[in-house]
């Protein structure tokens, strides 16, 4: 099975921090990788945009040495990529460069601004691209996480950005939903007959969704000691997750379609309590010579939380008394982002007590070894009557699809082309953003006026001791975190 490439139409992009990290890291190998397969066109034009003094040269030295550390290159196609690559030495708080950009872009295709930079400059880019007369009714500007760091701040983002563009043209990127396979959590869900009827509480005990890393918080310790697991991840990411996996079937697979409900989710979830939520720490790794989290952020008194656990209900029809279990934390046993979901026990067992208790679970997971596995009950072979045991039905997508599947195109080979496509499915819409802050920041309010400390936990553990018991309350247990 061989991925069809749709070649999109030449486009200006401008990567406005073109030579920062993320820019060096993602977009530049992405566009690579894009231009490799034949999506982005030869005539196509990148414009790395930042207050240093460069020229086209520098610029092009700058990319090769990012792709040849972070992408796949071959001489062919990376010289030919190179030569899209141009420079202009712009300030997005000032006036110097804007004139020098202004000649470099090309009427009469699809122009698109990237903003790489940190939020507290996306007002000021979107005023100056507009009132230096670079954008049009189809410009579009694709804006970088963290969209603000509270309900406040996301809607003064949301305000700055809408003085000058419509919504329609503005790409808050999540790259969660760039992944192929979190896109195929639609296609599982809405694409089979099978799981959608039992879609719903009647049906489902509950769900588990858990998004570990193994990583510390590394050379990010000052950004993130500010955040944390709630903000960085849970509020974006999980929230993501939760949205795909709760909501109504579209009425087709259209933006404005996809995104209203996931909206409706998020507006549905309740406050969660306090004793719904449990934060952690890690402390050094024992083998590794790793630092503590406290270490690693030079503060041996923060109170941030790099893991968080906690319990949400969405009171709708469909979800109405299913738990959703949610959690994330860093320097855990395992880097896998998996979805449980576990069906409730047959209502009667015809075989009596001794055959024990079994009811199905639908694993999804997400990364590695993407795939799905459902467990079945089936009769355990051999003679002395009927004993249940359950087994797994597992398909993992790699080999289902064959070596001609390929790997998947990073998350951000996938969002880039979305924009140059005009295609917004993937991008979180304001109102989602805000509406996922307002459910969040009584959260953190919560736990700011209790003084509340994180839970200590072991490096390279499943995360603190509290959060199993968050679940043996309800009587239910985690899954593993590396399935
Ligand atoms: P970074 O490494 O600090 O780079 C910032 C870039 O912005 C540099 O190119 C810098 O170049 C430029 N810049 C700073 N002030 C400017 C100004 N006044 N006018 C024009 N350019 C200016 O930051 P980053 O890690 O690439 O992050 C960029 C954005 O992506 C941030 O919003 C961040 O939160 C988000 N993000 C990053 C990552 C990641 O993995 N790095 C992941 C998710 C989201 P000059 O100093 O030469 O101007």
């Amino acid at each position: 099975m061989v991925s069809r490439v749709i070649p999109v139409d030449p486009f200006d992009l401008v990567i406005f921090g073109g030579t920062g990290d993320l820019a060096r890291r993602k977009i530049l190998p992405a566009l690579y990788q894009r231009f490799r397969v034949g999506q982005m066109p030869p005539d196509a034009r990148l414009i790395g945009a930042a207050r240093s003094s460069h020229d086209a040269a520098d610029y092009r030295a700058f990319a090769e040495a990012a792709i040849r550390e972070f992408s796949d290159a071959d001489r062919g196609s990376l010289a030919a990529f190179l030569d899209t690559l141009d420079y202009v030495t712009v300030d997005a708080s000032g006036e110097t460069g804007w004139a020098g950009l202004a000649e470099r872009l090309q009427p009469g295709r699809v122009r698109a601004f990237y903003f790489s930079v940190a939020p507290g400059l996306f007002g000021d880019l979107a005023e100056r691209v507009r009132l230096h007369g670079l954008a049009d009714a189809d410009t579009r500007i694709v804006v970088e996480k963290p969209f603000g760091r509270d309900l406040g701040s996301a809607r003064a983002l949301n305000k700055a950005l809408a003085a000058h563009f419509d919504e329609s043209q503005i790409y808050r990127i999540d790259h969660y939903l760039g992944k192929e396979t979190v896109q195929n959590l639609m296609a599982i869900r809405f694409g089979n007959m099978l799981f959608e009827p039992l879609w719903n509480s009647q049906y489902v005990d509950h769900i588990q969704i858990t998004v570990a890393e193994t990583v510390g918080v590394g050379g990010r310790g000052e950004y993130y000691d500010r955040a944390g697991a709630m903000r960085d991840m849970m509020q974006n990411h999980l929230m993501q997750l939760l949205c795909l996996i709760a909501m109504e079937p579209p009425a087709k697979f259209d933006p404005d379609a996809v995104r209203d409900e996931k909206l409706k989710v998020i507006r549905a979830l309740d406050p969660v309590p306090p004793h719904h939520i449990v934060r952690g720490q890690y402390g050094a790794g024992d083998s590794d010579n790793q630092p503590s989290y406290r270490e690693a952020v030079d503060d041996p008194r923060s109170t941030t939380e790099s893991y968080i656990a906690l319990k949400a209900h969405i009171s709708n029809w469909r979800w109405a008394g299913t738990p959703f279990y949610l959690r994330t934390g860093k320097r855990l046993v395992a880097r896998s982002s998996v979805i449980n979901v576990a069906f409730k026990d047959a209502p009667h067992s015809i075989f009596g007590e001794e055959a024990g208790r079994h009811a199905n679970l639908l694993t999804i997971r997400l990364q590695p070894n993407e795939g799905i596995t459902l467990r079945v009950t089936i009769k355990e072979p051999g003679p002395g009557g009927m004993r249940l045991v359950d087994v797994p039905l597992d398909m993992t997508f790699a080999e289902a699809l064959g070596p001609e599947g390929g790997d998947p195109p990073d998350a951000y080979e996938r969002l880039i082309m979305d924009v140059i496509r005009g295609n917004q499915t993937l991008f979180m819409r304001g109102d989602e953003v805000e509406a996922a802050w307002a459910w969040t920041d009584p959260i953190i309010a919560g736990w700011e006026a209790r003084g509340d400390v994180p839970k200590p936990y072991d490096s390279g553990s499943v995360g603190p001791a509290e959060a199993d018991q968050l679940l043996k309350r309800d009587q239910r247990q985690w899954r593993g975190i590396n399935p």
